[in-house]
C-alpha cells in the first residue's frame, strides 16, 4: 500500500500583538515570508494564513515581535486593499485609512486624479462639441460657390465680391484655392484685386506659389508681366499672382529712363539750387541775429530789473 498523505491544509492564525507598534513590525517582517495571506484585523490583530505544519515556525516568528498565536476559530471577515497596500478587514478599514500616514496621503492623490479625469473628461467633451459644431461649418463651405449654373457673363453682386474677399484673406491669398472654393475663375478675381473691388491678403504669412521648377505657363508669365506694366510695382504683383518677387524679378527687368537734360537747362537747375540754398542761409542768419537781439534784449532787462531791486533794498534800508 502507498503512503497515505497527510492533508497539510491552510489554516488562519491570529498573532495578538501587545501594542501597535510590534504589530506594525510584525506585519512588515511577514510580508516578506512565504505565508500565504496576512490580513489586517484591527491595531493589533493580524491573521495570518499558512499550513498547519508551519505552525511552530510562525509561533516563534510572532514571539521576536511580543505577539502570541493562537488558531482564528471564525471565518476572516471580508477584506479589502488599503492604499498602503495591506490586505485589511473591511470592518478595520475607516479607523485605519484615518490614522495611516500613507493612505492619508494617497487618498488625496486619488481626490486629485478624480478632478483631473473630471476635467481631462469635460476638455474631451469640449473638443468634441468644437468638432461636431465645425462640421457643420464645413457644410456651409460647400455653399460659396458662386453662380453654380455657369451663366455667361454673370453679374457678380457686391456681396458675392466681398465673400471672395473673406474667404481670400482665409485661405491667405490664395487665388487657386479661392476660385475652387467660389467657382469665380482666377481672372475674374485677379481683375477684382486690380481694380481695388477685393483688397488682397496682406498677412506676412501669405500663400506664396512654389516654384518648383518650370511650374509657371508662358500665359501665367505674360501675365504677371503684363500687371507689372499696369501696376508698376513687381510687390502688387505678387499679392495678385502668388508669384514670389525673386521669381517676378527674373522675369521683369524694369527700363530706368534717364531724363536728358541739356547744358542749359542743368545750369538753371544748378542755379535754382543753390538759389534756394541761399535763401535756406538767408532765413537762417536772420533767424539766428533776432535771437541774439532778444537774447540782448533779455539780459538788458535783468540788469534793469538787478539795479532796481538794489535801488529799492537801499531805500528801505533807509527808511528803517
Ligand atoms: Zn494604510
Amino acid at each position: 500500500m502507498g503512503q497515505t498523505r497527510v492533508k497539510d491544509e491552510n489554516t488562519n492564525y491570529v498573532i495578538n500583538s501587545k501594542n501597535k507598534f510590534y504589530a506594525n513590525e510584525f506585519r512588515k517582517a511577514a510580508q516578506s515570508r512565504d505565508f500565504n495571506k496576512i490580513v489586517v484585523l484591527d491595531s493589533r490583530k493580524t491573521c495570518v494564513t499558512t499550513i498547519k505544519s508551519n505552525l511552530h515556525n510562525l509561533r516563534a516568528f510572532a514571539n521576536e515581535f511580543r505577539s502570541t498565536c493562537k488558531q482564528l476559530k471564525i471565518a476572516i471577515p471580508d477584506t479589502y486593499i488599503s492604499h498602503c497596500n495591506q490586505t485589511m478587514s473591511i470592518d478595520y478599514r475607516y479607523v485605519h485609512e484615518n490614522s495611516c500616514e500613507r493612505c492619508i496621503e494617497n487618498k488625496t492623490a486619488g481626490e486629485v486624479k478624480r478632478k483631473a479625469v473630471v476635467k481631462i473628461n469635460q476638455e474631451a467633451h469640449d473638443i468634441n462639441e468644437r468638432n461636431r459644431l465645425s462640421e457643420v461649418t464645413t457644410t456651409e463651405i460647400a455653399d460659396y460657390r458662386i453662380n453654380k449654373s455657369g451663366t455667361h457673363n454673370y453679374r457678380y453682386s457686391k456681396d458675392e465680391k466681398k465673400l471672395v474677399e473673406r474667404l481670400l484673406h482665409e485661405n491667405k491669398g490664395n487665388v487657386t484655392e479661392t476660385c475652387a472654393m467660389t467657382l469665380v475663375d482666377d481672372n475674374t478675381i485677379k481683375r477684382w484685386l486690380r481694380r481695388g473691388d477685393i483688397k488682397p491678403y496682406e498677412g506676412e504669412d501669405a500663400y506664396v506659389k512654389s516654384n518648383r521648377g518650370n511650374e509657371y505657363s508662358k500665359e501665367e508669365k505674360q501675365e504677371a508681366i503684363d500687371l507689372f506694366h499696369e501696376l508698376g510695382s513687381i510687390h502688387e504683383v505678387k499679392k495678385i499672382t502668388g508669384i514670389p518677387d525673386p521669381t517676378l524679378h527674373g522675369w521683369i527687368r524694369p527700363e530706368v529712363k534717364y531724363e536728358r537734360l541739356s547744358i542749359k537747362e542743368l545750369n538753371e537747375k544748378y542755379e535754382y539750387y543753390m538759389n534756394q540754398a541761399d535763401m535756406i542761409d538767408k532765413i537762417k542768419t536772420e533767424k539766428e541775429s533776432k535771437r541774439n537781439q532778444n537774447l540782448e534784449k533779455i539780459s538788458e532787462l535783468e540788469d534793469f530789473l538787478k539795479t532796481g531791486m538794489k535801488q529799492l533794498e537801499q531805500l528801505k534800508q533807509e527808511i528803517e
